[in-house]
């Protein structure tokens, strides 16, 4: 077992406290690095001169609901997780012990276990989700076709936490002490994979894609693509309609892959200006590099992460060490799954805050290039109005989850560059 680990003195809790300290603060720093500063600060908005109240009420209640089913859910995954991590009753024992004999398919069993039992565990939440959605007239599917979803879903998580759980197996059998290395090498080869193959292999197991059709729309991408000097790549749309009436588009993919997609729903109902908003903030993302700046920030905190994973993960195995010797057999996994969704969440934050910068500067990109700050403003009015955003979500809820600048900041934003520019 690993006893050269513990002769080096690494399981003290004040290197796992060290390491951890140090893995927040090269996120942050790494936000600093390749984030766009934040915005400029551009002075508040009146929500109403915008958003009536009866829609800025509805939008609230749907989201404070919405709020609090997303951090239920959370809270029922960590505390299954902790449960499996740490409770060692024979419940929880008796089945560990049996998948110990054989331990790198055992590992790949227990990895999927866990990850179906997640799913199972925040049913009746996610389940309240979804109804939450159709009740507010955001979700156009029916629940046959969301517990399909959910099943390919689960299949494919599983799948992933199979492999995923049985190449940690084996590392952290083979490599020890050194775990966190290759652990490192195989989360950042499985990112870049993930992030390049995602959209080809995964996202039409859900939806159609076809090739946008030649057309306004099409001349109006290639036009902004001209002027902001980048290659787009594939454009599609996608039948989002199929499962919401929420507009939007994104570009995704890497290299060959590489393409900006676009809602059936974002084409029918928007403006010709509040469309062209929209297909100018994506075309900023590719000329501004996004994706790899967010990649780059995943790749470059990985190895803090995943050392602070092995430690914890050896510390919080050993905590209860007697007649057992956990680590290097499948009982790892639930602790190594808890350390990693502790580890994640954590740096999630940090990570959302280089969104928010990188989502911010698109918006002010936009702007630049379609020379209408009133058609990104109507946009975001739009969005608030058809994905029912909270315009000005709880500031500690922001910081935490907030992946875009809230509705009110970007119309604010939008409407300084505005006065900003030389004329
Ligand atoms: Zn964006």
């Amino acid at each position: 077992m690993s006893g050269a680990v513990k002769g080096r003195g690494l399981l003290k809790a004040t290197s796992l406290l060290w390491v951890g300290l140090a893995a927040v603060l090269v996120a942050y720093f790494l936000v600093w690095l390749l984030g766009s500063g934040g915005a400029g600060n551009p002075p508040p908005v009146d929500i109403d001169r915008h958003l009536d109240s009866h829609l800025v009420e509805r939008a609230e209640a749907f989201r404070s609901d919405a709020r609090l089913l997303s951090i239920a859910s959370m809270l029922v995954g960590l505390i299954l997780l902790g449960f499996l991590a740490l409770y060692r009753g024979p419940l929880v024992r008796r089945p560990f012990d049996r998948l110990a004999r054989r331990p790198v398919p055992g590992a790949a069993l227990a990895g999927a276990t866990i990850s179906v039992l997640l799913v199972l565990a925040r049913f009746p939440i996610d389940l309240m989700s979804f109804n939450l959605g159709r009740d507010y007239g955001l979700v156009t599917q029916d629940h046959a076709g969301w517990l399909t979803d959910l099943l390919i879903g689960t299949l494919i998580t599983a799948l992933l936490a199979a492999l995923g759980a049985a190449l940690a197996m084996w590392l952290w059998r083979k490599l020890k002490g050194r775990f966190w290395i290759a652990g490192s090498a195989l989360v950042i080869t499985y990112m870049v994979l993930f992030v390049w193959l995602w959209p080809v292999i995964v996202s039409p197991l859900f939806n159609s894609f076809r090739t946008l059709p030649e057309g306004s729309v099409r001349q109006e991408v290639i036009r902004l693509a001209d002027q902001a000097g980048v290659g787009v790549g594939q454009v599609y749309v996608v039948d989002a309609s199929r499962r919401s009436s929420t507009l939007n588009a994104y570009v995704n993919g890497i290299g060959s892959s590489k393409r900006v997609v676009i809602y059936d729903n974002a084409i029918n109902e928007l403006s010709k200006p509040e469309l062209s908003a929209l297909l100018a903030h994506e075309l900023s993302h590719v000329s501004n590099h996004d994706l790899y700046r967010g990649l780059a920030f995943a790749i470059l905190i990985v190895p803090l992460g995943a050392l602070f994973v092995q430690l914890s993960t050896t510390a919080l195995v050993r905590r209860r060490e007697g007649e057992h010797d956990d680590l290097g057999t499948p009982m790892v996994i639930p602790t190594l799954a808890l350390t990693i969704a502790l580890v994640t969440m954590v740096l999630s934050v940090p990570g959302n805050v280089l969104s928010r910068e990188i989502e911010d500067r698109a918006d002010r990109s936009a702007v630049e290039l379609t020379g209408n700050p009133t058609g990104l403003v109507d946009l975001q009015v739009r969005l608030a109005r058809s994905n029912l955003a909270d315009p000005d979500p709880p500031s500690f809820y922001q910081y935490l989850f907030g992946t875009h600048p809230t509705t009110l900041e970007r119309i604010a934003e939008a409407e300084a560059v505005n006065s900003r520019k030389p004329r």
